[in-house]
């Protein structure tokens, strides 16, 4: 079931749409199956959860953080994290550097921004962002492009608006900074997110079924 959710999903979305297989919650065997697809992009959303899991899978594994994530765990996933997708302030972002520094690596981010009208999300505003990329100096992070969760609605136009900015806004800096990737998109909304933009998309429960 899992292996056929991913080709199939593979096989609708455009092939310069890269895939997350969001596995937070499930279990290592449920990831190992749908590896076996070829598939190698995974996110999860705590850090203990996936340093685990990357320890125990397959070392091709690339391990996407895409949950907030506290500066004092950053240590955890700096050697081996592949993409931050949740970097929402300068302080992460020094922290990320630090340790990227320490295990004499580059690791690539995406700036996590505020497009949904729940009050719950965490994330940049835009206003926030500008200031944020005049203030860093980070010789060992990369910063690839942003990363937005809409609201959580059945509301086309609503989301369609949400995407549009966060597209819009990509689009005003990403020559630039040299950005590539634009993660929007879930389970419910990858579809629209795509037709506005996106290039990377996080998709769990349509992947490995519902979580609890
Ligand atoms: C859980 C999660 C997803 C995947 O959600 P689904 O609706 O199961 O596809 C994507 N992005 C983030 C940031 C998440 O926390």
């Amino acid at each position: 079931m899992i292996k056929e959710n991913i080709t199939t999903l593979l096989k609708t979305i455009p092939t310069t749409v890269k895939l997350i297989a969001v596995s937070k919650t499930k279990p290592i065997e449920r990831i190992q199956e749908a590896y076996e697809t070829g598939h190698l992009d995974f996110g999860e959303n705590k850090v203990q959860e996936m340093s685990e899991k990357a320890t125990r899978l397959p070392k091709d594994i690339q391990w996407h953080m895409i949950g907030h994530l506290q500066r004092n765990k950053v240590k955890y996933i700096a050697p081996f994290v592949s993409l931050i997708h949740s970097v929402d302030s300068v302080r992460l972002l020094r922290e990320i550097d630090k340790h990227a520094q320490k295990n004499d690596r580059i690791i690539d981010c995406l700036l996590q921004m505020r497009i949904a009208r729940e009050e719950t999300k965490f994330g940049l505003t835009f206003n926030a962002c500008d200031e944020l990329l005049q203030n860093m100096q980070c010789s060992h992070v990369r910063i690839r492009g942003l990363m937005g969760m809409a609201t959580f609605s059945d509301d086309q136009s609503q989301l369609k608006e949400e995407f549009g900015s966060l597209k819009n806004y990509f689009d005003i800096h990403k020559n630039e900074f040299q950005w590539d990737t634009l993660s929007m998109g879930m389970s419910g909304d990858y579809e629209l997110a795509i037709a506005c933009g996106s290039n990377m998309i996080r998709v769990g429960s349509r992947i490995f079924g519902s979580r609890n």
